[in-house]
């Protein structure tokens, strides 16, 4: 969803049952059906209507209402719904000429494939895959943090005031990337580059 919030709160606020449930229940006046609806979600915005409002040189031509109204589109619910949030600089004129070799597609698929192996050994006794269909319970039983992260994780939830889905998320997507690093147990590390992917909680 390319400018999410340009759509309708009301088309938004309804993705928040599937996104949470992975299905979409439909009820008419006799009935009710549920349709199974898991989905991944992939969405962009702008800071602003004019989309410089971060920007480090550019400056933005809108009000302070008009961002306002512009961000209140978004939920926090939905926000707390979504895994992942980064916020993207403008690529500097260096970067671009850096002739510097950026790391292979093929060789960050390969780990990825790995990371996806270890989930499926993980949970071969259960009925889902992936560390983000991961329920509380097996939270508890996955997710263990060693000592540094667990108060990482402490500080930015005071700090950042994060709703217990938010802790939930950073927990699944700390697994995944000690999954990555192949660590069994989850570090401060992992925790902190979690934590970095909350970064909407603070609007
Ligand atoms: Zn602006």
């Amino acid at each position: 969803m390319d400018e999410l919030p340009e759509f309708k709160r009301t088309a938004l606020e309804v993705l928040r049952q599937p996104l949470e449930d992975g299905s979409v229940v439909i009820s008419r006046a006799k009935m009710s059906v549920e349709y199974p609806a898991e989905f991944i979600l992939v969405a962009s915005m702008n800071p602003c209507p004019c989309g410089y409002f971060t920007h480090p040189e550019k400056k933005c031509t809108c009000s302070s209402v008009t961002i306002q109204k512009y961000l209140s589109k978004l939920s926090g619910p939905l926000l707390d719904r979504i895994d992942i949030h980064i916020e993207v600089e403008p690529v500097k004129l260096e970067m671009l000429q850096d002739a510097k070799e950026e790391e292979a597609s093929v060789i960050i698929q390969e780990r990825i494939y790995q990371a996806r192996d270890l989930q499926m050994q993980r949970f071969d006794n259960q009925l889902f895959l992936t560390n983000s269909q991961m329920r509380k319970k097996q939270l508890q039983v996955y997710c263990k943090v060693d000592s540094a992260g667990e108060s990482l994780l402490k500080t930015a939830m005071e700090k950042l005031h994060l709703s217990g889905r938010a802790y939930d998320k950073i927990l699944k997507i700390s697994r995944t990337i000690a999954d990555l690093a192949k660590s069994d147990q989850i570090k401060a590390e992992h925790i902190a580059e979690a934590i970095h992917y909350r970064s909407l909680d603070k609007i």
